[in-house]
């Protein structure tokens, strides 16, 4: 072996260790899971009481597996009505928050989706609660079982999300993307590697399936079943972060390819008719949503925020190939 490959191969080794040692920091403690178990069941006693013959359920990173330490908790709480009044309700709960002392208690009936956001004062627990989000808890669902399979994706994913934090490229309303798309990303790319570390859940024999409004949610759960699907690849975090950086920098189609969870694979813009502009929605990143098909999570994303974003790509990449020490520059705050 050329002593520069000797070098590299240690550097790559180095840069793995050290982002693992900054995935179990991240990991959330087995103290704040129950804290977090306490929080939501004092939560459901409030809502038994108060609003008899509704359910909460958790959904996002509190229950995807890809929720860092003191993260937000994201209720749903479901109604059997086929359209109720999300902002009625939304203020209903607000309502009922304050009277229970829940502090910064805040009713954002006009965001697209209508929420109710607040802290509890004892634990410092932040919670946003939506009403019948039935997809959102599905996904999540989606998302946990995806996690199950391998834990680099788990890993990857912290890298990504934690990354994304640090540089600003994580929020939907200043055109960035949301954490859910860098997770699809992640798994996409975990589906691509060869041989692939993930398989493709939608196109296997359905074991689960609910049916949301007309949309069919259906993929097979037994991921128990699956846990040797990636043995083959041998590939490190430290490998898999460099190869996703510069897939994202360097190698993406961003004019013409979409990106489908749901397919395992590649489906082009002119397929899903993502080619023109229609009102605030562009489509200059092309993520699907694995069960809302004619959703794309890239469509927050405008002309300036794309360039940020693919600036930070890029910087990425090239931090983690000519950076002397990329695992601390890389996270470095903007
Ligand atoms: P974080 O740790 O940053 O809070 P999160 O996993 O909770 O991450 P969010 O982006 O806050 O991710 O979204 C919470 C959940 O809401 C997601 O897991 C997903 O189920 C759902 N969600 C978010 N954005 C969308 C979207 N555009 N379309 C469909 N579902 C979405
Ligand atoms: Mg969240």
């Amino acid at each position: 072996m050329h002593r520069r490959d000797l070098l590299y191969r240690l550097d790559l080794q180095n840069f793995t260790r050290e982002l693992l040692s900054l995935y179990d920091e991240l990991i959330p403690t087995e103290e704040e899971e129950v804290r977090r178990r306490k929080f939501f069941s004092k939560l459901e006693s409030l809502f038994e009481r108060e609003l008899p013959g509704t359910r909460l359920f958790l959904f996002g990173s509190c229950v995807n597996a890809f929720g860092v330490c003191n993260s937000d908790i994201d209720v749903c709480l479901s109604v059997d009505e086929e359209e109720p009044n999300k902002i009625e309700l939304v203020v209903q709960m607000a309502t009922i928050l304050e009277s229970d002392a829940m502090l910064n208690v805040q009713a954002l009936t006009h965001a697209r989706v209508p929420i109710v956001k607040f802290t509890e004062p004892a634990t410092g627990i932040s919670c946003d609660i939506c009403v019948n989000n039935t997809l959102a808890v599905v996904n999540s669902k989606l998302l946990h079982d995806y996690a199950q399979i391998d834990v680099r994706l788990r890993q990857l994913a912290f890298m990504v999300k934690h990354w994304a934090k640090r540089r600003q490229v994580n929020d939907t309303y200043r055109g960035t993307l949301s954490s859910y798309a860098y997770v699809l990303m992640c798994i996409h790319f975990l589906q691509q590697r060869r041989p692939p570390i993930l398989p493709c859940l939608q196109e296997m024999r359905p074991t689960y399936e609910v049916k949301v409004g007309s949309i069919r949610c259906a993929y097979y759960d037994q991921v128990e079943t699956l846990r040797d699907f990636g043995a083959d690849n041998k590939e490190t975090l430290g490998e898999l972060l460099t190869a996703f950086f510069d897939y994202w920098a360097c190698q993406h189609d961003y004019n013409h390819s979409v990106i489908s969870v749901r397919t395992g694979g590649y489906l082009s813009k002119n397929e899903k008719e993502w080619t023109r502009r229609i009102g605030n929605e562009r489509h200059l990143i092309c993520i699907e949503d694995p069960f809302e098909v004619t959703h794309d999570l890239g469509r927050v994303v405008d002309k300036h925020s794309i360039k940020a974003l693919r600036a930070e790509f890029s910087r990425a990449a090239n931090v983690i190939a000519f950076d002397f020490n990329p695992w601390a520059t890389l996270f470095e705050p903007y």
